[in-house]
């Protein structure tokens, strides 16, 4: 990873979409700070178009969509994305995507991993968002106490696969779903339907911001990735580690990012 002081004048100039994970990327111990959202803002005021890409559940994105300073977001580790458009007369009004593969939550196999991963793993519990959820099953070790080891959320992810799911570790819970989607899969579609994104072409024109195991598809997608400096907690996990770094963690590491950019386009 390279220091962020080293991106150039013509690759933070060639950016026009501007996509971050939310959870230890915007914020910091759960909460959305300042510096992180006033940077939201200012990306959206200098022209960009600006897209959460989250594990979060379907009830956050639906505030997240409407009243966050944002042109999408895409939400449940991919399996939707949210997005406003206005009506004839002006009108916000609130639009939805569903990615094709993307499997409600009530499949039995979910059932069994819960049962399973609450029985062999000690502490670990359900999120608490998950009432709010409609493809995902989330649970939690890091987000309330008792905080488990990286490996309790390794050995839950191992039994999700075992049980035919897909798995990702975030930096809060292990999020579990059937169907073979991704954050990049669903980012990658809405770009493309909503702003004529050319995808083979495309690659420069987007920066992803992200700090954990659950965004390596994107950071390996993306050249002009940047991880928010508590990425390192994960070094051994992430294969495809993001191009630059930032020097700072969570939503500080975020703001310097947009400040990075913003001053390198002058
Ligand atoms: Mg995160």
């Amino acid at each position: 990873m390279k220091a962020l002081s080293e991106m150039t004048g013509d690759e933070a100039r060639a950016l026009r979409f501007i996509l971050m994970d939310i959870d230890d990327t915007l914020t910091r111990e759960g909460k959305l700070l300042a510096s992180s959202y006033t940077a939201l803002w200012r990306l959206r005021e200098a022209g960009f178009k600006v897209i959460p890409v989250t594990g979060r559940p379907a009830g956050w994105c639906d505030l997240i969509a409407r009243e966050w300073p944002v042109d999408g977001v895409v939400g449940e580790n991919g399996a939707f994305v949210f997005w406003e458009e206005r009506n004839s007369r002006g009108k916000p009004v609130l639009k939805a995507e569903y990615h094709p593969q993307a499997v409600r939550n009530d499949h039995p196999a979910l059932a069994r991993i819960k049962e399973r991963a609450l029985a062999e793993v000690p502490g670990l519990r359900q999120a608490k968002d998950q009432f709010a959820r409609l493809f995902d099953l989330a649970l939690d070790f890091a987000e309330e106490d008792p905080v488990l080891p990286l490996e309790t959320a390794e050995r839950v992810k191992t039994i999700a696969c075992e049980e035919g799911a897909t798995a990702k570790v975030s930096s809060i819970h292990v999020n579990i779903w059937m169907g073979m989607y991704d954050k990049l899969s669903m980012a990658e579609k809405f770009l493309k339907s909503r702003f004529g994104w050319e995808s083979s072409t495309g690659d420069r024109q987007v920066l992803f911001a992200g700090d954990s195991p659950n965004d390596e598809p994107m950071f390996a997608r993306f050249p002009l990735a940047c991880g928010v400096a508590n990425v390192l907690r994960y070094g051994g996990l992430i294969r495809q580690l993001p191009a630059f770094i930032a020097s700072r963690e969570c939503g500080d590491g975020f703001a310097e990012i947009v400040r990075t950019i913003l001053e390198k386009r002058r």
